[in-house]
């Protein structure tokens, strides 16, 4: 071997060792890679109160709510930790961990203290509609939430990497659980039938969404008719209680009653279809072809998936929760679930994904029902006494029209007239709260600014607290007594309020990372968002006030 040889031998021998070291390193890297699921599901259900997990349990086939329950990890005693109870505030906490006082999403309207502006929470004037012609249903935006989502930790987390696409026939259910850097949000334009978005995420909608528009779903669906999924007499909620008392008609039917005849509906068709279950299987046939071309979970960077199903919600407001249409809700919902897993065990792989499945509030029972079953529960009539106030006020103080709005369960105050009539805030709220409290069905009024100092529940004080926004919230908080709500003695049922009826949530957890089991220990909502992204192992969101639970952790 010569000299030259010997050198070439040299490097030939340094390169191997070289190569074998950079191997070495390479495999040393692998073992030690963070490992995450390829796509996170999150499944807001709009008005799904926690016991419906149960109430139809032995009604549900094995695949959707009950593969949750048996494969995956149940948080029992979830609640929702402010006040009001309603669709964009609790999108916004579960995807943030955090509260209206921070995140600002202080309810699906809200009013600007400032200047008495009412705002819808996702209206975005600067941004127009993509995929219709119908002007108002895409001036929307998440520009008016104040905090980042877990959604947007992921997107920070791997530098844009991650793909985001939230989904939903209400805007806000789509908008809210996307944040501020969503790739696309979905909803649905009941105009025209169109899934549509606006100019914030992008200028054109993309081919699969133009032809999935085509198909026109909606039409396919409700030339069905809705029948009950099985016999009608092997529903638990009895045909007794399916009366025009507790239940709203179908516009231009007879009775509250099976069958409701869609296909003779044609006139309405792009609207009706969120008035039915058909509006859950139309958003899961959306999300799936979200999955299908956007190629989410196709690699190993973490995607995420926010589905909202609001049809529960219409539904939920229409018959009340013991009615054969919510039942029959549900289960179809629960058929329509297993459906949807099943297409991500094969597309994503069993084991890839983890879904999370919450509601963003639950429902209270119809009072006329509650009262007709000798419960105690009752209407409390908002406008008659926002015209008494004021009525008491300009008597007093000569102030015209000092209370705004008592929306929310909230009183507003015009504090511009209040200053030009020179009287004091904190006597016009003293003679407020005063006559509140003389209210029947009032069982608190409390002045948010003062409630560290009020002698109510501390559970109670809590919620005032964290659902009291300065800015965007009136200063006076209305705790209606249990069973009571704001109404006028109608048909269904509604939320808003902070009794267990419209704030005990589910939160279930399955797949990637997640154990078998079920915890009874208390969470709030705005333990969801830690942890998912703890799961994920991700920064929280920046106004997060939760803890994770984790418990369901593998
Ligand atoms: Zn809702
Ligand atoms: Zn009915
Ligand atoms: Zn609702």
């Amino acid at each position: 071997m010569n000299s030259r040889t010997f050198l070439i031998s040299l490097l030939i021998i340094s390169t191997l060792s070289v190569s074998a070291q950079q191997k070495k390193s390479a495999a040393a890297v692998q073992s030690t890679a963070v490992s995450r699921p390829k796509l996170m599901v999150g499944i807001v259900v709009d008005q799904m109160r926690w016991d419906y997990l149960y109430r139809f349990y032995e009604r549900y086939g094995s695949g959707g709510f009950k593969r949750m329950l048996n494969e995956g990890f149940s948080v029992e005693n979830t609640y929702i930790n402010y006040l009001p109870s309603v669709t964009a505030v609790g999108h916004a906490t579960v995807y943030t961990g955090s509260v209206p006082a921070i995140h600002g999403m202080a309810g699906n309207d809200f009013i600007e203290q400032s200047t008495g502006r009412i705002v819808y929470c996702v209206e975005d004037t600067t941004v127009s509609t993509v995929g219709s012609g119908t002007v108002v249903a895409g001036k929307m935006s998440p520009r008016n939430l104040l905090t980042t989502t877990m959604t947007d930790e992921l997107r920070l987390a791997t530098n844009f990497r991650s793909k985001v696409i939230a989904v939903a026939s209400k805007d806000r259910g789509s908008i809210i659980p996307g944040g501020h850097t969503a790739n696309a949000g979905y909803w649905y334009d009941e105009d025209t039938g169109n899934w549509v978005t606006s100019t914030y995420y992008m200028n054109t909608l993309p081919a699969w969404v133009s032809n999935f528009n085509a198909q026109k779903y909606h039409e396919k669906y409700l030339k069905q008719d809705w029948n009950t999924l099985y016999p009608i007499n092997t529903y638990i909620q009895s045909t007794k209680d399916d009366a025009t008392r507790y239940e709203g008609k179908f516009a231009g039917t007879a009775s509250p009653t099976f069958p409701v005849k869609t296909s003779e509906m044609s006139d309405r068709w792009a609207n009706l279809i969120t008035a039915t279950p058909y509006g859950s299987s139309l958003t899961l046939d959306l999300a799936k072809a979200a999955v299908e071309n956007e190629q989410l979970g196709a690699d190993a960077i973490t995607d995420f998936l926010a589905i909202s199903v609001s049809s529960p919600d219409y539904i939920g407001h229409q018959f009340g929760p013991n009615s054969i249409e919510v039942e029959d809700t549900y289960l179809r919902l629960d058929r329509d679930l297993a459906t949807f897993f099943s297409y991500l065990d094969t597309k994503v792989g069993k084991g890839n994904y983890t879904v999370f499945l919450t509601a963003d509030h639950a429902a209270q029972q119809n009072a006329n029902f509650m009262i007709d079953n000798k419960i105690q529960a009752g209407y409390f009539l908002t406008s008659n006494i926002q015209r008494q106030l004021n009525t008491l006020l300009e008597n007093d103080f000569k102030v015209k029209a000092a209370v705004r709005s008592l929306s929310n369960y909230q009183v507003s105050l015009n504090y511009q007239a209040i200053e030009a009539g020179k009287a004091s805030v904190a006597d016009v709220k003293k003679i407020i709260i005063e006559f509140l409290q003389k209210q029947q069905g009032v069982a608190f009024a409390v002045d948010a600014e003062q409630a560290q100092t009020v002698n109510i529940p501390s559970e109670y004080r809590e919620r005032v607290i964290n659902g009291y926004n300065r800015d965007r919230s009136g200063v006076i908080q209305i705790i209606l007594k249990p069973a009571w709500y704001s109404g006028t003695g109608g048909t269904g049922a509604t939320h808003g309020t902070l009794n267990p009826g419209d704030t005990r949530i589910p939160f279930v957890l399955m797949g990637w990372g997640i154990k078998h089991g079920k915890t009874n220990n208390p969470y709030n909502m705005t333990d969801i968002a830690p942890t998912i992204t703890g799961l994920l192992r991700i920064q929280e969101p920046n106004g997060n006030i939760g803890k994770a639970v984790s418990e369901a952790y593998k």
